[in-house]
């Protein structure tokens, strides 16, 4: 059985302010405070794991250990099936040192025109591993994602990221065109999210 969080605080470990963002949105509600890496202080970990697991579970560890706290980290990214996967973990590193997803998603569009496919109505995934951590090194981990396709041009001026070429099943608007309380029931966090909240938030039953 998972391990369940006694406390009322978390440290989000991450300094992507859009991701600390849609956290302390779904934090907010079940009466636990939430601490940006960032606002600690604390580095960010090199993320040297393969899969989004395994990254997601070294931040949160790292953040806890440094902190003495229990941590929250999130690992996530979109996966393009016709380009193997691409960019998937590599996600945030597509959009280069001046994190510029502009770059990142023409880099999408011209390897998949590269391929000879369109990328409009190309099939995409946005996975999102939560992964909550605590100072003596334990760690839960799980998974969430959030289907649909992508399209060109990039429309939209909410959200981050990849947002802008993203609709997700079963709707016409990009997550860039949906205000973040639209965008956030249907993300890959809130899907892991929910996960997290039955095995290790929520009082047992
Ligand atoms: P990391 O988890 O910090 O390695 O970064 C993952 C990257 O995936 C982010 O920098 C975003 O570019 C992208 N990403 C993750 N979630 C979303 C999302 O909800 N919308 C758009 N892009 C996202």
């Amino acid at each position: 059985m998972a391990r369940r969080l006694a406390a009322s605080r978390l440290i989000v470990a991450s300094h992507n302010a859009g991701k600390v963002r849609e956290i302390e949105a779904l934090l907010g509600p079940l009466g636990i405070e939430t601490v940006g890496a960032a606002a600690l202080g604390l580095a960010e970990p090199e993320e040297t794991g393969e899969t989004f697991v395994a990254n997601a579970a070294l931040k949160a560890r790292a953040a806890a250990l440094a902190s003495g706290e229990p941590a929250l980290a999130d690992d996530s990214g979109l996966v393009v099936p016709a380009l193997d996967g691409a960019p998937g973990i590599y996600s945030a590193r597509w959009a280069g040192p001046g994190k510029d997803f502009r770059v990142a998603m023409d880099r999408i569009e011209r390897e998949l025109a590269a391929r000879g496919v369109a990328i409009g109505g190309t099939a995409a995934y946005f996975v999102c591993a939560l992964s909550l951590g605590w100072p003596d090194g334990q760690c839960e981990t799980v998974e969430g994602r959030a289907d649909g396709t992508l399209t060109w041009p990039p429309r939209g001026p909410h959200g981050f990221g990849y947002d802008p070429i993203f609709v997700p099943a079963g709707h016409a608007r990009t997550f860039g065109e949906m205000p973040p309380e639209e965008k956030q029931p249907l993300t890959h966090r809130a899907r892991a999210f929910e996960r997290l909240v039955a095995s290790c938030l929520a009082p047992p039953p």
